[in-house]
C-alpha cells in the first residue's frame, strides 16, 4: 500500500545550507497492516507522515501510495474549535461534497462508534482532552480512508485516557468496515514515542534514527488479535519485546 525507495526530504537552512529532515527511507507496509513508527524527536517522523499524505513533496527517491487521499490525524487537539462536535465530524464529507443525507447517516453513525452520540452539538471547550481525541478519530474514520497516518494521536492525554483511546482505535480498526471492501481493514502508520503504545497496537514496530532518518530495526508483533492494551502488559513477552525496543533505539 505505501511503498518508499531512498525518500529524502531537505529544507533549506540558514546560510545557504540544507538541512536534511529525513533519510534515505524505505518503507514498506502492505494493505491492511498496522505499523508505528517510534524513534527520537526530530528525526522526521512528522515529515514522512506529510510526505505521504501529499502535504510535501520528496526532494529525491521515490513514493507510491496505493489509495488516495490518505488521511492524517495531526498530534495535540486538531479539532475545530468553532465547530460542533457534529460539525467537525461532518467536515471531511462536505469537503468531499457528500449529500447532506449521506453525510448524517455517516456522522451519526460515526458518533455512536465513538460513544459521542450525546456530545452531537457540544463544542470541543466543553469536552475533555480523551473525548476531542475521540472526535479527532471520528472525523479521520468517517469518510472511510484505506490509509490513515496519525501522528502521535493520544501524545497529550494522561496514561488512562491513553490506554482507554488505543482500546477504541482497536476496536474500530479491527472489525473491519470498509464500505467498499469489507473484509479489508485500513492501512493505519501510527508515530508515537511511547513503546507500550506501539507493541499495543502494532502488527510491525519500525524503529527510526535521528539524523539521517532512516529505519534501523524492525519488530513483528506477535500478540494475537483481538488485542486489550492492558492485559498485553501481563504477557511474559511484552517486557522482553520492549526491551528490545528500547536497545534498538539507543543512541
Ligand atoms: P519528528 O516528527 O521525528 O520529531 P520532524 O519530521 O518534525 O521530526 O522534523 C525532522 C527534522 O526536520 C527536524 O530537524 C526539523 O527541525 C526539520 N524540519 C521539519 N520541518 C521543517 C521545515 N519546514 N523547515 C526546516 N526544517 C524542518
Amino acid at each position: 500500500m505505501i511503498t518508499a525507495r531512498q525518500l529524502v526530504k531537505t529544507y533549506p537552512g540558514p546560510d545557504g545550507s540544507t538541512i536534511r529532515a529525513l533519510g534515505p527511507l524505505d518503507l514498506q507496509v502492505a494493505a491492511g497492516e498496522f505499523v508505528c513508527i517510534v524513534g527520537p524527536s526530530g528525526c522526521g517522523k512528522s515529515t514522512l507522515l506529510r510526505l505521504i499524505a501529499g502535504l510535501d513533496q520528496p526532494t529525491s527517491g521515490s513514493l507510491e501510495v496505493g489509495a488516495s487521499q490518505p488521511v492524517l490525524v495531526f498530534q495535540g487537539d486538531s479539532t475545530f474549535p468553532w465547530l460542533t462536535v457534529h460539525d467537525n465530524v461532518e467536515y471531511p464529507l462536505k469537503l468531499r461534497g457528500w449529500s447532506e443525507p449521506e453525510r448524517e447517516s455517516a456522522v451519526s453513525r460515526q458518533l455512536a462508534l465513538v460513544g459521542l452520540s450525546d456530545f452531537a452539538e457540544a463544542y470541543p471547550y466543553q469536552l475533555s482532552g480523551g473525548m476531542k481525541q475521540r472526535v479527532a478519530l471520528a472525523r479521520a474514520w468517517v469518510s472511510d480512508p484505506q490509509v490513515l497516518l496519525m501522528d502521535e494521536p493520544f501524545g497529550a492525554l494522561d496514561e488512562q485516557t491513553r490506554v482507554v483511546l488505543q482500546n477504541e482505535l482497536l476496536k474500530l480498526w479491527e472489525r473491519p468496515q470498509r464500505a467498499e471492501s469489507p473484509t479489508q481493514r485500513k492501512t493505519i502508520l501510527f508515530v508515537t514515542h511511547a513503546i507500550d503504545e506501539a507493541l499495543a497496537l502494532a502488527d510491525r514496530v519500525l524503529v527510526m534514527s535521528s539524523a539521517p532518518g532512516r529505519i534501523v530495526h524492525e519488530l513483528r508483533v506477535p500478540f494475537a488479535r483481538p488485542r486489550d492494551p492492558i492485559q498485553l502488559k501481563r504477557d511474559p513477552r511484552f517486557g522482553e519485546l520492549a526491551y528490545a525496543l528500547w536497545q534498538a533505539l539507543k543512541p
